[in-house]
């Protein structure tokens, strides 16, 4: 007997398959008479959010809908995975309504990266990706850094209309959220669910006193992202969860850097010089000679080289060459969601190499 059950608390299919997608509930909650999903039980127990992951066809109704009403757009990406975690697209759907750029997880940060000049570089990359945002404001959601800075800032760019907060999943969007609920909702219940218009879908509602909301969308699911390569255990591993320490390697040419398995550098020209790394203090960096390189990543993928670990190593799409001469006298390589390598003086010749559909860049030196 099938039949399709709801959840009471936002209507959603109920589905006991997939804790990340919308609709999930434990199976021991179908025995229950009333069945809410895992997200509504969350909220309605916990006043939390939960991040639920969409499909990219749920995604692209969501943006329609936010395309079509008026309001603010707060967009959240992760600092460490600019372009992993950008959505790509959003500019062409917003309409007139402005967009509020917000960069999570500044807590990591070792102190001698400027905020300033991340902000200029967010600000010129937004621009070559078509998006033009009203501000930039840098946050640690984890910590609560800055958070009142971007709080009033929204204050103050929605004019008195609604807040949409869309994000992809893993930056952080539901801890953004879980602190402006605990902010603007000191104690009552007030939060709900409510339907996109023309969906089934559902988004948090958190009501704000002038009779306007602040909306919580279902994070995307970008499949570039570094993130979706790797199993959970293995996405801790590049995750970096605290400052992070730079760690120096003075490269000779014909050198490699094997960042686990999951990217690789070759200094392939230019005198001694050294090479920064910053990525996740738990991330295994190799060294070895550029004539060696490829031969030790068929053989040692998954074991030596990893993550990704050796159960997971097949699903990794296969690394793609980029290459670069250095001009400017401290460029950073940024592998989008493993973090990025500061070069020392111009004139290197460098190839660098991430899974295909990874984006890898150059920029300007945060230091
Ligand atoms: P969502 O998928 O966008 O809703 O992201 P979550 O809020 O579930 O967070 C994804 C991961 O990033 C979790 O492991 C969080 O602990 C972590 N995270 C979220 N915000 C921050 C932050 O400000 N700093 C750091 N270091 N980690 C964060």
């Amino acid at each position: 007997e099938e039949k399709t059950m709801i959840c009471i608390g936002c209507g959603v299919k109920i589905q006991t398959e997939d804790e990340t997608k919308v609709g999930y509930a434990p199976p021991s909650a179908l025995e229950k008479e009333t069945i809410i999903c895992q997200r509504c039980f969350r909220l309605k127990h916990y006043n939390e959010v939960q991040d639920v992951a969409l499909t990219d066809d749920d995604f692209l109704k969501i943006l329609n809908g936010i395309g079509n009403a008026e309001g603010l757009v707060v967009k959240i990406v992760d600092i460490f995975d600019f372009n992993g975690s950008w959505l790509p697209g959003l500019h062409r759907f917003v309409g007139k309504n402005k967009v509020l750029l917000v960069g999570n997880k500044v807590d990591l940060l070792p102190k001698s990266v400027k905020h300033e000049k991340l902000i200029h570089w967010m600000k010129q990359s937004s621009k070559e990706l078509g998006l033009r945002p009203v501000d930039i404001f840098l946050v640690s959601a984890s910590k609560g850094h800055g958070m009142r800075e971007v709080m009033e800032a929204i204050e103050q760019y929605r004019e008195g209309k609604d807040v949409y907060v869309v994000g992809c999943t893993n930056v952080g969007k539901s801890t953004f959220i879980n602190r402006i609920i605990k902010e603007v909702t000191g104690e009552g219940n007030v939060i709900t669910t409510s339907y996109f218009p023309g969906t089934t879908l559902d988004m948090i509602e958190i009501p704000l006193e002038d009779g306007a909301a602040i909306y919580d969308t279902p994070g995307i699911i970008n499949h570039h992202q570094m993130a979706h390569y790797v199993d959970k255990k293995d996405l801790k591993i590049i995750t970096p969860k605290k400052e992070i320490k730079p760690k120096v390697y003075q490269l000779n040419e014909k050198q490699t850097l094997f960042f686990g398995g999951l990217a690789r550098l070759d200094y392939v020209k230019g005198g001694r010089r050294p090479f920064v790394c910053y990525m996740s203090n738990e991330l295994h960096i190799h060294r070895t000679k550029l004539e060696n390189a490829d031969e030790l990543y068929k053989k040692h993928l998954g074991d030596l080289l990893q993550p990704p670990r050796s159960s997971y190593s097949e699903k990794l799409p296969p690394l793609v060459a980029h290459h670069f001469t250095l001009k400017e006298p401290k460029t950073d390589i940024v592998f989008s969601g493993l973090g990025w390598v500061t070069c020392h003086d111009q004139g290197a010749q460098i190839v660098a190499y991430a899974p295909k559909g990874v984006a890898v860049m150059l920029r300007r030196s945060l230091i």
